[in-house]
């Protein structure tokens, strides 16, 4: 029995990557489940369809799990089930092999037009024999390595993956705000954002739940997102929700944030700011130098007037601020001068690694 092919391969590829996208992330988590964009109900069943065969459960099982999940996540206790709050074995075991049994499970309410409807009923009763039609298609198509690449390894990565980040998410990683009093607080994730399809991004879930877009901040990629707004211009989902269309949370605390120095692809995006349709209502650049070369005049001749110049004698090497990113010397000159002539971002782009050399021993000076 071959297992192997590269044909059977990108199958595991290709496939994962719908069920993941338009399956499990659009159809039952920021659809199904949150309710965060409107569509047509065939659109929803299709996509809830495709988040079923992640092979986690059915989509009522599914929309119980995580309303009791984020029930227990914000109280001042939770169990550490709830919460993946024992270290890394225990809670592979826990959550990959065993059930939690409640003595006095809170009532947990599932809209009527989801318990109510007979697809789902259907999908709730059947979810682990859904994965036989694409078995036996496969078969026909590819043998039995499609098999084992299109359904076994699929299910494995997608369930076993599932569990890793929901690990990582309550546990490891960066915190842009805090729910106060809730026992558990989302992370963001950084650098899984296109393997989970922007579901990596939650500790901007865990402070706007009903938010369509989970990558908030420039940078946080979210391919859901991505594929949302595809749809919305295509005229299929609609009533797409932000952050500012929610009811405003008090409990909700912004965490103020240090600055930080700018990465490679934080510096690739400055680049092309000036190419962005909103780049003239943006807040602009600023740029501090030491005024010991450069008077004024020539910098604002070369930078233009996206960007802000501000004069500090105790710098060393001129600095760029962007937000809390800060660039230093060659790199922060360079983009500078893409906001003046967007033309030349795709060459300064291509020599940033280079640039980039410079910007290593900057000191990290306050805001
Ligand atoms: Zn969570
Ligand atoms: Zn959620």
């Amino acid at each position: 029995m071959a297992t192997f092919t590269w044909g059977a391969f990108a199958l595991f590829v290709t496939s994962t990557a719908i069920v993941l996208l338009f399956g499990h992330s659009l159809g039952s988590h920021r659809k199904l489940i949150h309710g965060s964009f409107q569509c047509p109900k065939w659109l929803e069943r299709t996509l809830v369809y495709g988040g079923t065969m992640v092979g986690l459960a059915g989509p009522i099982g599914l929309v119980r799990q995580h309303d009791l999940r984020d029930f227990a996540q914000r109280l001042p206790r939770c169990h550490d089930y709830l919460r993946n709050g024992r270290g890394w074995f225990v809670d592979a075991w826990w959550q990959l092999n065993c059930d939690l049994v409640l003595d006095a499970e809170p009532a947990v309410a599932i809209e009527p037009r989801i318990a109510n409807d007979r697809f789902y009923r259907f999908l709730e009763r059947t979810w682990m024999a859904q994965q036989l039609p694409w078995a036996l298609a496969f078969h026909a198509w590819g043998g039995w390595a499609f098999v084992f690449w299109g359904v076994c390894a699929r299910v494995t990565a997608g369930v076993f993956g599932h569990w890793l980040i929901g690990y990582f998410a309550h546990n490891h990683g960066p915190m842009r705000r805090v729910v106060t009093g809730a026992a558990v607080q989302g992370r963001n994730v950084r650098f899984t954002s296109l393997i989970t399809m922007g579901e990596c991004w939650h500790n901007n879930h865990h402070a706007y739940p009903g938010s369509a877009r989970l990558g908030l901040a420039a940078g946080e990629w979210d391919p859901g997102w991505w594929c949302l707004v595809a749809l919305e211009r295509a005229g299929l989902v609609w009533d797409l929700r932000l952050p500012a269309d929610l009811p405003p949370r008090a409990e909700l605390v912004e965490l103020p944030q240090r600055p930080r120095r700018a990465g490679l692809v934080d510096a690739w995006r400055l680049c092309f700011r000036a190419w962005s349709r909103d780049a003239a209502s943006r807040p602009a650049l600023l740029v501090r130098w030491p005024a010991k070369l450069l008077s004024r005049h020539a910098l604002a001749t070369l930078f233009g007037p996206q960007v802000r110049l501000r004069r500090d004698p105790d710098l060393h090497r001129l600095m760029l601020c962007a937000g809390k990113l800060r660039l230093a010397g060659m790199s922060a000159i360079a983009i500078g001068a893409a906001q003046r002539r967007p033309w030349l971002a795709l060459p300064i782009s291509l020599a940033m690694p280079l640039l980039m050399l410079h910007c290593r021993r900057m000191p990290l000076a306050t805001a």
